[in-house]
């Protein structure tokens, strides 16, 4: 293995969260309602140009509001998909302060892409792609909507931030 690179999916409860983790991990959308509570990782092994890297993405688990581990959760990553639902505002008008909680406690320049998912909902829609990209933008964010369900932009989320950690961490040992 070349890379081993850490990755955290936040944001509000119920938006998808693992969902898009099954979906990039195991490439399966799954039904169930999950059964186990605590933090979980996933990991997944991707190329990117001539290298392997490995991805070990933590999950919250349905602990977004009692995360009394924190610290150990943020500890070391260096990306993150801070995830809204396109179909729930409040998710979307709750992205500053998961922002901010990822700013104050992992790497200085963790690479982060906002994502608006449930983007097949579309005749639920709450939240304009307008709004996304423009809150991306100031907050210097990649920025993509996707569909856990239908599998639209999934693997390219992760990848472009996997590819973003790689660019800063192949360059630094040079
Ligand atoms: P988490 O609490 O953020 O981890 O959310 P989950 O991954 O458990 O998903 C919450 C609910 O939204 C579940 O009922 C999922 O089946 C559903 N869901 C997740 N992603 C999508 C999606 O892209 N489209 C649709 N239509 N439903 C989704």
């Amino acid at each position: 293995m070349d890379y081993v690179f850490k990755m955290v999916v936040i944001g509000d409860s119920a938006v998808g969260k693992s969902q898009l983790l099954s979906r990039f991990s195991k490439n399966e959308f799954s039904a169930d309602i999950r059964a186990t509570v605590g933090v979980e990782f996933q990991t997944k092994t991707v190329r990117i140009d001539d290298k392997l890297v490995k991805t070990q993405i933590w999950d919250t688990a349905g602990q977004e509001r009692y995360r009394a581990v924190t610290g150990a959760y943020y500890r070391g990553a260096l990306g993150a998909l801070i995830v809204y639902d396109v179909t729930k505002h409040p998710s979307f008008d709750h992205i500053p302060r998961w922002l901010d909680e990822l700013r104050h406690r992992a790497d200085p320049n963790v690479v982060i892409m906002l994502v608006g998912n449930k983007c097949d909902l579309e005749g639920l829609r709450a939240v304009p792609t307008e709004a996304g990209k423009k809150l991306a933008e100031r907050e210097g964010l990649l920025f993509l909507e996707t569909s856990a369900l239908d599998a639209t932009n999934v693997e390219k989320a992760f990848h472009m931030v996997l590819e973003r950690i790689y660019q800063r961490v192949s360059r630094k040992s040079l």
